[in-house]
């Protein structure tokens, strides 16, 4: 590829240092063998900054700019491992694109991806590394993600990376009535917890999957 990072500095993003990666997620918990696959075939250093690269490979989330940060593998995969719990997705929602990793994990492992960014620079690019790397089935929406993507809905899933005080009704909403499944983060800074939360019909059945550390989700564009 054309990107100078795909070479930078061999060692850091060898096989060996990315089987570490994946080891320390298993060792974690973590069994979905398609997840830990996909986590193990993608690039992380190609998402973050040169002076970066050197810790993508670590469990830790980096910095990307405005504020945000590229979420740690581990949430990564958790959330996409609670999201895929229940069957084969085709139609699904992710708010919070950031730099586009968690977009790149989910991509091929679902039919069709929609993606939400209020940051319309971080929506950019990623949307041109996900051309790089060749993913084809991914739409990009620069907007407010509290309001969801309602053209689209409804969705067997909905995956939002930034954490509000309270579950937008509009994500509610446009979860399919036939088990439809929200995967988010809750709470004020210091004190989120990761629900799943799956729809049948009227009713919401909302599981705690643990405490986690999430920007927030800002209503409006930037
Ligand atoms: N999963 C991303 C990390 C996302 S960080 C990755 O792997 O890089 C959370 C992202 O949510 C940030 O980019 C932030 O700008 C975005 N965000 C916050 N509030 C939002 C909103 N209301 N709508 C859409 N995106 C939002």
């Amino acid at each position: 590829m054309s990107d100078p990072r795909h070479n930078a500095g061999i060692g850091m993003t060898s096989a060996r240092t990315r089987e570490r990666l994946i080891q320390r997620l298993r060792d974690q918990g973590l069994a979905n063998l398609a997840v830990l696959d996909r986590i193990r075939n993608l690039p992380r250093h190609v998402f973050v900054d040169e002076a970066l690269a050197s810790r993508a490979y670590e469990d830790t989330a980096l910095p990307i700019g405005f504020g945000q940060t590229i979420s740690q593998p581990f949430i990564v995969a958790k959330m996409t491992e609670a999201l895929l719990l229940g069957g084969p997705l085709h139609n699904v929602l992710e708010i919070g694109t950031g730099c586009g990793y968690q977009t790149a994990v989910l991509a091929p492992l679902v039919t069709r991806l929609s993606t939400v960014e209020r940051v319309k620079p971080l929506l950019d690019r990623a949307k041109l590394r996900l051309k790089e790397l060749g993913i084809k089935n991914v739409r990009f929406r620069h907007g407010d993600g509290m309001q969801g993507w309602k053209a689209h809905a409804p969705y067997d899933a909905i995956l939002c990376a930034a954490a509000p005080l309270a579950v937008p009704k509009a994500l509610l909403e446009q979860l399919s009535p036939k088990g439809g499944r929200l995967v988010l983060p809750v709470g004020p800074e210091g004190a989120q917890e990761l629900y799943r939360i799956v729809r049948r019909d009227d009713h919401f059945i909302r599981d705690k999957l643990g405490g986690v550390s999430f920007v927030p989700l800002v209503a409006g564009t930037a």
